[in-house]
Formats: structure tokens, C-alpha cells, sequence
């Protein structure tokens, strides 16, 4: 049954194939690739290198719960602090069936080079439990990620590591984290989790913050490539918290959605989907499927469409060598963390397309969690209007520097990206010196 006790080697597999892609390398492996490819231009700091491809501390637990029939279930879990050098972890929790920690370690890493891309004061973690949400009741699932909390509440906290949403947890999943660990304490720690609802310390703005941020690189690379947005035509894979925010931001800015994916259903409507449509549709029915103002296609076509913006915003490893060859858009953002495959990264570069990397395009997500851990601190909130001038900036510097980089370097905005993320970490590395 989905989710039950899964052994060890099964989920700790590394080198082999992935289960998100069989055609896609392992994600850490990907992610390594991604680090060895900034080496050359590390200078002093490449003696400390191997620090990014060793993450700091991982940690797997067994999350046994009572079923609503009384049997008992066991589900595998993990948080990984990837690199803690320049503050507290940093990173979601994912439900997944699927997941595994080899996934879950390089989530962890991606999250270390975003958080230092975007100049952010923390390091990077990431966790997971393999579970599929929508298999088991309300009532197992709070057990689930109360158990599960508990388990790694050895190592989070608000001075920690600070975990927030991913595939198939939200606003919700944090609110019963938040309660755990504080229960387990004996006070309230709202500073435990970001992307928590607004009555327990949520920020305003942090639900669209990923799709906003999303969107907004996708402005600035617009920008420089002198591609108007209004009338832009845009391919958006996962319409989920990222896909379908970022969808709407696209639409609202004039642009056209002509093609939209889920776990239910690929669509196209080359005139352009009503976004708002769709994602009412989406919120009523749980997926696409089933939505009128769209006609089916199959994958391979969906990867092929001729486009301003394609969007993955779903899951790693989804643009392999062989997508590659075949997309016919100008520029890639990637909501999605992993989405393209360092293989595939290299013939889109070849063939001109413009890949704005995950590290950057949906760093917007993370920055709004660091408002929220802020507010929460000084227990003052801000206005929804000032969290987005705030992620404005933050978002249109980070481009710049990272596009500037990439301009003098002559590398892509990925590896300029990883180049400015790794220097900052190593640097912090380098200057406090190893223990003991
Ligand atoms: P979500 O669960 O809200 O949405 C995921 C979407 O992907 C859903 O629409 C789902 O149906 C779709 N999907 C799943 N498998 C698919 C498949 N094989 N083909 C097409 N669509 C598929 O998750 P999310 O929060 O939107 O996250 C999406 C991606 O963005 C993930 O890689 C996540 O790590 C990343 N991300 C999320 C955030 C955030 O703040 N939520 C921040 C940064 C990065």
C-alpha cells in the first residue's frame, strides 16, 4: 500500500535512475554536476568545495501512526541541513509518495545556493515524508506530521532550521508543525515554520510570493531579451501554488496562457485559457481534468509548442536531453526546483534558449518565508503592499547582479547564480573556520 514501511535501500538509492523522470539523473546527482560547474571560477575558496556536496546533517525517521482501522502504518521521513554556514536551515516539507532522500538532499542543496543567490541569512534543509496525502484521512495525515514533527523537532526550531510548504502540504500542514513543536516545548514558536496562516503569524503575500517572484523574473528577462510581454505566448507545466499563480500573474499582465499541465490533464488553446477559469475549476474539481476551455494533448507535444515563456512548475528532471531538442521557447523559468537536467541545461543553452534557473526564479517563495520569520520575531506585521515592494527589490537586484555576472563571465544565469550563491557560502565557511 502506498506509504507503508518501504526499506532502506529503496529510498536511499543514489547514482541510480529517478522515479520523478526514469530518463532524468538522480536529482543530488544533477546538483552536484550543477556545483562541480562552478568550481573554475571559485578561485581561493574551491579548498572549501566539497563542502557543498556533503550535506552538513541528515536525518531519517520512522513516522509510525494508528490507522482509522487500528492497524498500524509506518511512513519513512527526513529533513536534510544541507549547509548551515550562513544561518539557520531553510526549506519545505514535502508529501510525497515517492519521495526519497536522495531527492530530499538535493532540494536541500538547491535551497543553500537560492537563500545565498537572493542574499537571504540562511542556510539551506529541505524535508520530506513518503507519504501521498490524498491516500490517507484527515485525521492520519495530522498524525502524520505530528509524528513527524515530533521526530525532527530534535533539530528544527526558530533559531535552527525553519520549514515551510512543498508538493502537497500547505498553509495548513505548517499550522499543525507550528502547534507540535510548541506543544513539545510548552510555548508558542510561531518563528518554528513559515507559510503558516495569517491567524497563527503567515505573512500577507507569501501564498502568491513564488508566483510572483516567478513572474517577475520572467519580466526582467523579457526585458533584456526584448520580448514584449502582452500578447507573449506561455507553456506552464504544474498548476499548482507556483504554476498557477504564476499562470495568472502572466494573464493578468497580458500575456497568453496557451497551454496549461497537471498531474490530471495536458491542455492547449492556442487563443489563450481563461486562467481565472481554470483555476476555479481546479480549486472545485482538484486538477485539471475535465476543463472545458481547452482541448487534450499529449506530452511530446506539449513539450513542443512554440512559445515566449515555457514554464515548469511541477517537479525535477521533467526537461531531459531529449525535451531539450525539441522546445521551441524563448526563455525557461523555472517555478519548479530541478526541473532541467544539467545535460539538457547545456543543449538549450546551445540552441539560444534563455534558462532564468530555479535558484533564482523561484527564490521569491523563500523570501517572503524570511519576511514572515521577521514578522514573527519582532511580532510586527507589515502590509501586503510593502511585502511586495519588498520581494520587488529584492528579486530585480538579485537578477540584476546574477544577469551582470553571467554578461562578464560569458556562463549561463544558472552557473552565475551558483558562482555568487557558492561564493557567499564558502566565504562564510572560510571565515569561521573549521571546529574544533
Ligand atoms: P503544488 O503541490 O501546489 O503543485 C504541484 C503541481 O504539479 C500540481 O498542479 C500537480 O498536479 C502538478 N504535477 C504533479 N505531477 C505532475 C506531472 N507529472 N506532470 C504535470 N504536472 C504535475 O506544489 P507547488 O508548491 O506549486 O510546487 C511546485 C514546484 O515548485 C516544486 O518543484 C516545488 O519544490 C517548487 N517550489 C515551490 C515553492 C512554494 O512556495 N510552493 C517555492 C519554491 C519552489
Amino acid at each position: 500500500m502506498t506509504g507503508m514501511h518501504t526499506p532502506l535501500n529503496d529510498t536511499t538509492r543514489v547514482g541510480g535512475l529517478s522515479y520523478l523522470n526514469p530518463l532524468a539523473p538522480e536529482p543530488w546527482a544533477s546538483f552536484v554536476e550543477q556545483i562541480e560547474r562552478v568550481r573554475p571560477h571559485l578561485g581561493s575558496l574551491e579548498r572549501w568545495i566539497e563542502t557543498l556536496i556533503r550535506p552538513k546533517r541528515t536525518l531519517i525517521v520512522d513516522v509510525p501512526i494508528e490507522r482509522d482501522d487500528g492497524t498500524v502504518a509506518h511512513f519513512e521521513g527526513y529533513r536534510v541541513q544541507h549547509n548551515l554556514s550562513r544561518g539557520p536551515g531553510k526549506g519545505g516539507i514535502r508529501f510525497h509518495p515517492d519521495v526519497t532522500l536522495n531527492e530530499v538532499m538535493a532540494l536541500a542543496g538547491w535551497m543553500t545556493i537560492k537563500n545565498a543567490a537572493v542574499g537571504l541569512p540562511f542556510g539551506g534543509a529541505k524535508g520530506g515524508v513518503r507519504v501521498d496525502p490524498t491516500s490517507v484521512s484527515k485525521g492520519e495525515l495530522q498524525r502524520i506530521t505530528r509524528r513527524f514533527t515530533s521526530e525532527i523537532g530534535v533539530i528544527i526550531g526558530p533559531d535552527r532550521d525553519i520549514p515551510a510548504p512543498d508538493v502537497g502540504t500547505n498553509a495548513m500542514t505548517m499550522a499543525v508543525m507550528m502547534d507540535t513543536f510548541s506543544m513539545n516545548r510548552g510555548g508558542t514558536a510561531t518563528g518554528v515554520v513559515t507559510g503558516k496562516p495569517i491567524a497563527l503569524g503567515g505573512s500577507l503575500g507569501r501564498q502568491e510570493a513564488t508566483g510572483r517572484g516567478v513572474f517577475i523574473t520572467a519580466r526582467e528577462a523579457a526585458r533584456h531579451q526584448k520580448i514584449a510581454l502582452e500578447g507573449a505566448r506561455v507553456v506552464v507545466q504544474g498548476f499548482g501554488n507556483v504554476g498557477g499563480i504564476g499562470a495568472r500573474m502572466f494573464h493578468d499582465a497580458g500575456a497568453r496562457v496557451i497551454a496549461v499541465s497537471d498531474h490530471t490533464a495536458i491542455l492547449v488553446n492556442l487563443g489563450g485559457i481563461d486562467v481565472p477559469a481554470a483555476l476555479a475549476h481546479v480549486a472545485a474539481n482538484g486538477g485539471l481534468a475535465g476543463f472545458p476551455g481547452a482541448d487534450r494533448i499529449d506530452a511530446e507535444e506539449f513539450w513542443a509548442l512554440e512559445c515566449e515563456f515555457l514554464v515548469p512548475a511541477a517537479l525535477e528532471g521533467q526537461i531531459t536531453a531529449q525535451r531539450a531538442e525539441r522546445i521551441r521557447a524563448r526563455i525557461v523559468v523555472e517555478g519548479a526546483n530541478g526541473p532541467t537536467t544539467p545535460a539538457a541545461d547545456d543543449i538549450l543553452r546551445d540552441r539560444g534558449v534563455l534558462v532564468v534557473p530555479d535558484v533564482l526564479a523561484n527564490a521569491g517563495g523563500v523570501t517572503v518565508s524570511y519576511f514572515e520569520w521577521v514578522q514573527d520575531f519582532s511580532s510586527f506585521f507589515w502590509t501586503e503592499d510593502e511585502i511586495n515592494a519588498r520581494l520587488e527589490r529584492i528579486m530585480v537586484s538579485a537578477f540584476d547582479a546574477i544577469w551582470h555576472i553571467a554578461q562578464e563571465k560569458g556562463i549561463s544565469l544558472r552557473t552565475a547564480a551558483f558562482v555568487v550563491a557558492c561564493h557567499r557560502v564558502l566565504e562564510a565557511r572560510a571565515e569561521r573556520g573549521l571546529y574544533p
